[in-house]
C-alpha cells in the first residue's frame, strides 16, 4: 500500500476488529498512514461503530469514567497572565527574575549608601546578573513543566534563546537604571553581560543549563568581585580597554552556540533530566 492511497476498506474494517490476518508490515503502514490521514481516521471510526461493539462501549466507558473523574477532582487555577507574556516567561521564571531585581536593588542600595572607595557593586554584578533567571530557562529542577516543554514542538535552542531573551528584556533596564544612579554605565558592562549570558547557554548545551550558569556566577563571585572589593578597585576586566575581548569572546560563543544548537532537544545526553 502506497503511502498515497487511502486505506481500503476491508481492510479498515479488519483493523477496526483488532487486526487479525493483517501482516505485520501491513499493519505498520496503515498506522502510519492513518496518523497522517484526517479522511481515513473518520472512516477508521465509522468502520469501529460498525464491526466492534465491544470497543464502542469501552470507549462509552472511559468517557464516562473519565467525566466523572474530572468532575471530582480539583480545578486549576485560572491563567493569571496574559497569554502572550507566560509564552514569552513561564511561571517559574518570575521569582528568578524578582530575585534578580531585588539583587540588583541591593547593589544600587550598597552603592549609594557606601562609600566611594569600593568600586560599584552595581557594576560587579552586573554582568552576571541574569544568570539566575537564565538557569531555570531549562531545566528540569527549576521548571515544574520542563517535562511538557520538552514534549512540546517548539523545545530545544528556539526555546532556550527566546528565554533568555525575555530574562535580558527585564534585567538590562533594571541595570540600566541602577547604573545610571551609580555611574555605572551600560557602555562597561554590556558586553561582559552578553558575554556570560551566551556563554552560560553554550556551557549548558554541555553540563545542563543549571549548572553552567551556577559554574560561571560563582566563578565570577570568586575570581573577580571578591578580589575587586578586597582590593577597592574595579576589575581590568570591566574596564573600557576589555571590551574588544569581550566582544571576540561573544562571537567565539556565538559560533559554538550555533553549531551544537541541536544539544538541547537531543536525548542522547541525560544531563538535562538528572539536574
Ligand atoms: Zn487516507
Amino acid at each position: 500500500m502506497r503511502s498515497a492511497e487511502h486505506v481500503p476498506a476491508a481492510v479498515l474494517d479488519r483493523y477496526a476488529t483488532g487486526g487479525a490476518g493483517i501482516g505485520a508490515d501491513a499493519l505498520w503502514a496503515i498506522e502510519a498512514h492513518l496518523e497522517g490521514c484526517a479522511p481515513c481516521r473518520e472512516r477508521l471510526g465509522e468502520a469501529v461503530a460498525r464491526r466492534s461493539p465491544e470497543t464502542v462501549s469501552l470507549l462509552a466507558r472511559v468517557h464516562a469514567n473519565l467525566t466523572t473523574e474530572m468532575a471530582r477532582s480539583r480545578q486549576m487555577p485560572a491563567r493569571r497572565l496574559p497569554r502572550r507574556v507566560a509564552r514569552w516567561v513561564p511561571p517559574g521564571l518570575w521569582p528568578r527574575l524578582a530575585m534578580t531585581l531585588l539583587v540588583v536593588a541591593a547593589a544600587l542600595g550598597l552603592d549609594l549608601a557606601g562609600s566611594r572607595v569600593l568600586p560599584s557593586l552595581v557594576l560587579l554584578v552586573a554582568p552576571v546578573a541574569p544568570l539566575l533567571g537564565v538557569a531555570a530557562v531549562w531545566s528540569v529542577g527549576l521548571d515544574p513543566a520542563h517535562e511538557l516543554v520538552v514534549a512540546s514542538p517548539r523545545a530545544g535552542f528556539y526555546m532556550v534563546l527566546r528565554r533568555s531573551l525575555a530574562v535580558l528584556v527585564v534585567v538590562m533596564p533594571a541595570l540600566t537604571a541602577a547604573g545610571w544612579l551609580t555611574g555605572a554605565s551600560p557602555a562597561r558592562w554590556l558586553l561582559p553581560c552578553l558575554a556570560f549570558t551566551a556563554g552560560a547557554l553554550a556551557l549548558g548545551e554541555l553540563i545542563g543549563l543549571r549548572v553552567a550558569a551556577g559554574a560561571l556566577a560563582l566563578a565570577w563571585t570568586a575570581g573577580v568581585i571578591t578580589p575587586s572589593i578586597l582590593a577597592a578597585r574595579t576589575p581590568l576586566l570591566l574596564e573600557p580597554a576589555s571590551l574588544p575581548y569581550w566582544a571576540g569572546l561573544i562571537a567565539v560563543i556565538a559560533v559554538a552556540l550555533v553549531l551544537r544548537r541541536d544539544a538541547y532537544t537531543g536525548l542522547r545526553s541525560d544531563t538535562w533530566f538528572v539536574r
